[in-house]
């Protein structure tokens, strides 16, 4: 599936919309250049399931959690796991965490890859991306 987008709200919608069939458990791949918008995704995707506090890079923390009503959200940025294996991964993997890797194609273990959602993002122009 291919959701063009035009804007930040457009992409929040896009997010919203995948917000409404995940489930705890799932995990989300986020690829794309920097400044792609994947850290947007998960904004829209947590503003959308009432997390208010404000959704922002975990590059330097690597790691941040949001909890919703149903499920905690676990953001990742996998860009200075470069060749890692990350096997702290397996302690956030539960029924009551959704996680989120940005730059999940840094990891060396591929089969990541092969069974969860991947979502790749193109940069199009200044306001437009593709979400693929
Ligand atoms: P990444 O996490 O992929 O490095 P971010 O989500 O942090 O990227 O940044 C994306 C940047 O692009 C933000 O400054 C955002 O405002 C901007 N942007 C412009 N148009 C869009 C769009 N349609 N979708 C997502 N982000 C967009
Ligand atoms: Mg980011």
């Amino acid at each position: 599936m291919e959701f063009k987008s035009k804007n930040v709200e457009e992409t929040y919608k896009i997010a919203s919309k995948l917000a409404k069939y995940v489930q705890g458990g799932d995990i989300i791949l986020l690829n794309g250049d920097l400044g792609a918008g994947k850290t947007t995704f998960v904004k829209g995707f947590a503003k959308f399931l009432g997390v208010t506090e404000p959704v922002t890079s975990p590059t330097f923390t690597l790691l941040k959690t949001y909890d919703t009503k149903d499920f905690t959200i676990v953001h990742i940025d996998a860009y200075r796991l470069e060749g890692a294996t990350f096997d702290e991964l397996d302690d956030y993997v539960s029924d009551e965490n959704v996680i989120f890797i940005e730059w999940s194609n840094c990891l060396a273990s591929q089969e990541l890859i092969e069974n969860h959602l991947s979502i790749d993002i193109k940069y199009v122009s200044k306001n437009q991306r593709k979400y693929i």
